[in-house]
């Protein structure tokens, strides 16, 4: 099997970021998803890749009416209540016309019918399995939500990237979910990078350690952790859901360290490059609303990336594939 170039989105707007940012504060990075995810379609098409849109479900809403019809009844019980995106629902706008900020249906529509794409969930609320007072019952609710709301729109999801990548097999606490997960239908999901640096136990202890986010912002410019590439077949294991991990997370364009920019594109051809001629699979993520300044220089960084895939096509048939194309794969090959 030849290596594989997989790129997924957390397709989230204000629901990402609710905990931590006000719609005010974050505006002009939100307000412009739509035109960020246009152009990411226009250019992916162009260089023929493929795109995997991690959507949370509220997103699919049509109206609040909507949102609020498909809505489990069994909402998570966290006990710092922050991190419960319900209560926002009272005071957002009524459908995507008056608030883009929380919904998205014409949006995930384009994308539908664009057909070169996945859509995929980040689950129904944007839920994250390490808070403290939820429940698996409850994750399961939420999952269900999520499957309905894009049935709707005539959308299967089959693949999941976990809020703030809260998903771990390694760990007990984390296994009661992915069975859940994998036992509705989805196939697989997005871990973290190999890397210590990146998947220490994402529990706020460990999280918030500023040593670990100093070393990943280095990272991202210069190689302290390798290359963070995966022999696909070395994660497959029938009957389980397949770990698509992370290579590296695109930040956005910098403009305090704009210099440092060819750096960090650097950094990931080099990874595609390593992957490519090592048949293995190099795994690129980041947000749309990441983009949504300095819009141009963020694509010119992606073209770089996208040409750079281009070449290694042609040179090592790198593949483009979204997480459940390469799921396939995996299972026809075995
Ligand atoms: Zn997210």
């Amino acid at each position: 099997m030849n290596g594989q170039f997989v790129v997924s989105l957390d397709f989230e707007i204000h629901w990402g970021v609710f905990d931590q940012r006000t719609v005010e504060i974050y505006k002009e990075n939100l307000i412009n998803v739509p035109t960020v995810i246009e152009r990411l379609l226009e250019m992916a098409d162009r260089y023929n890749v493929k795109l995997t849109f991690a959507t949370v479900g509220f997103l699919f809403a049509k109206d609040k009416q909507d949102l609020l019809k498909h809505a489990p009844k069994q909402k998570p019980t966290f006990i710092d209540d922050k991190f419960s995106p319900y209560p926002l629902i009272d005071s957002i706008g009524n459908s995507e016309d008056d608030d883009p900020f929380h919904y998205a249906h014409s949006l995930i529509k384009k994308i539908r019918d664009n057909g070169n794409h996945e859509i995929g969930t980040h689950t129904f609320c944007h839920y994250y399995c390490h808070e403290l007072g939820q429940t698996v019952e409850q994750f399961e609710e939420d999952l269900k939500a999520a499957i309905s709301i894009a049935s709707k729109m005539d959308i299967k999801l089959e693949s999941i990237v976990f809020p703030r990548n809260m998903m771990d097999l390694r760990y007990e606490q984390d296994k009661p979910y992915a069975e859940t997960f994998y036992k509705l239908g989805f196939k697989s999901f997005r871990g973290k990078e190999k890397a210590y640096i990146y998947n220490i136990f994402t529990q706020k202890f460990y999280h918030g350690w500023y040593i670990f986010k100093v070393l990943r912002m280095m990272d991202a410019y210069v190689n302290i952790t390798g290359m963070n590439t995966y022999k696909m077949k070395a994660l497959y294991k029938k009957g389980k859901p397949l770990n698509i991990p992370s290579s590296r997370l695109l930040r956005a364009y910098n403009p305090n360290f704009s210099f440092l920019e060819p750096l960090k594109v650097k950094r990931i051809t080099n990874g595609m490059r390593f992957a490519a001629k090592k048949n293995e699979m190099f795994h690129l993520w980041w947000h749309p609303h990441n983009f949504g300044t300095y819009i141009d220089q963020n694509f010119k960084n992606l073209e770089i990336i996208f040409q750079e895939y281009a070449c290694l096509n042609k040179s090592h048939n790198f593949q483009s594939e979204t997480m459940t194309s390469l799921t396939n794969k995996m299972i026809n090959d075995h």
